[in-house]
């Protein structure tokens, strides 16, 4: 699953459109502090469906909407947008038959959240397994956060279990399972 463009409008510092290509192999975001580099990778969580305010730093969902600034009045709402490259037919049965899937996630105030897969309307749930099953996720130790590599060391083994588990591509089982088992 090869990502090829993030575009963020009104998520937190990033109030105006900006769209960031991706291009295959290694990527480096750099900049000097409070530029926005965890902005970043947290509206790449967000957008593959992050339900926790604390994983986004925030108080609440809605505080990833630009607050506003000195010279410019706060947002209503946010939008990130995430480009894949589908060639390799990763997507769900009912979004399979394009080269390129989009996934987008827009936050309103006093709203909530809403999510779109190339167009269509989805629930989160389509989002998050879309990306379990994939192995990656907005959960994924692929996207080690400031600060995650020492709470790993002192994990509880359990936790270190799911982290395992989740990188061998079977947490979307377990949620498939949980949900069976609650119906
Ligand atoms: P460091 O190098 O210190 O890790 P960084 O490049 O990772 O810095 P971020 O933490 O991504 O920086 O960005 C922090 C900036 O984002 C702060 O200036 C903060 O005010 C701004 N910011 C965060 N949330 C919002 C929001 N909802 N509205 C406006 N600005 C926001
Ligand atoms: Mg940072």
């Amino acid at each position: 699953m090869q990502f090829t463009r993030l575009r963020l409008n009104g998520f937190k510092s990033f109030v105006d459109q900006t769209e960031l290509v991706i291009q295959p192999g290694l990527t480096g975001v750099v900049g000097p502090n409070g530029c926005g580099k965890s902005n970043l990778l947290e509206a790449l969580r967000w957008v593959m469906g992050e339900t926790r305010p604390s994983a986004m730093r925030g108080g609440g969902m809605e505080d990833v909407i630009f607050a506003g600034a000195s010279t410019r009045p706060a947002r209503a709402h946010a939008e990130v947008a995430l480009l894949i490259d589908n060639s390799d037919r990763v997507a769900p049965a009912g979004f399979n038959d394009n080269d390129q899937l989009e996934i987008m996630r827009r936050i309103t105030r006093d709203a909530g959240s809403a999510y779109r897969i190339n167009g269509k309307d989805v629930r989160a749930r389509d989002v998050q397994m879309l990306f379990a099953d994939a192995s990656t996720g907005a959960h994924s130790p692929a996207l080690v956060r400031q600060g995650q590599i020492s709470e790993l060391i002192n994990a509880k083994p359990t936790s270190r279990r799911r982290i395992l588990e989740e990188a061998a591509g079977i947490s979307g089982l377990y949620q498939r399972r949980h949900e069976a088992e609650l119906k």
